[in-house]
């Protein structure tokens, strides 16, 4: 469940500079504790997702168009690459061979999504990487930490 771990860690993102060791100490503890008990059935996942991971489809994907199969060749090659090296790829294939119809990262990644239902759970960071808003911080409008606004006001971006 990659989905889940990348949540989870992106939760206990937790600078300590700004805050008293033992808060911090306490508060980090508690993030570990919600994650070593998180479920995939728990309210805070959705449903379709929990679904896909606790359902998950067997079978063998006939993949009949081949800039698809390709797209999807290059996009799981560099899996632990950036979406940059992609996009590069995509580019070159696309020079070469410019009657080929690779499919953008986007369009791959949407592709990817569909074929195995999961899709990413996504929680903002405070510009400063101090923290994740979820869990606890959820709800917040400004980091805990530094006080940054967690959106940026309209005609500001800072
Ligand atoms: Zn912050």
């Amino acid at each position: 469940m990659p989905t889940v771990t990348r949540t989870c860690i992106a939760s206990f993102s937790v600078r300590t500079s700004h805050a008293l060791p033992v808060e911090s100490l306490k508060e980090s503890l508690q993030f570990i504790h919600d994650i070593r008990d998180a479920l995939i059935s728990d309210d805070i996942f959705p449903k379709d997702l929990q679904a896909a991971v606790l359902e998950p489809i067997e079978g063998i994907f006939n993949l009949d168009d081949d800039d698809v199969k390709l797209s999807l060749t290059a996009y799981l090659s560099i899996s632990n690459a950036s979406e940059e090296v992609y996009r590069k790829i995509q580019k070159m294939v696309k020079e070469r061979y410019p009657d080929s119809q690779m499919l953008s990262f986007e369009q791959i990644k949407k592709k990817v999504q569909e074929f195995s239902r999961v899709t990413p759970i996504v929680s903002h960071m405070c510009v400063n990487s101090c923290v994740a808003f979820t869990s606890k911080y959820e709800d917040l409008h400004a980091c805990p930490r530094c006080g940054q606004l967690r959106y940026r006001t309209k005609g500001k971006n800072t």
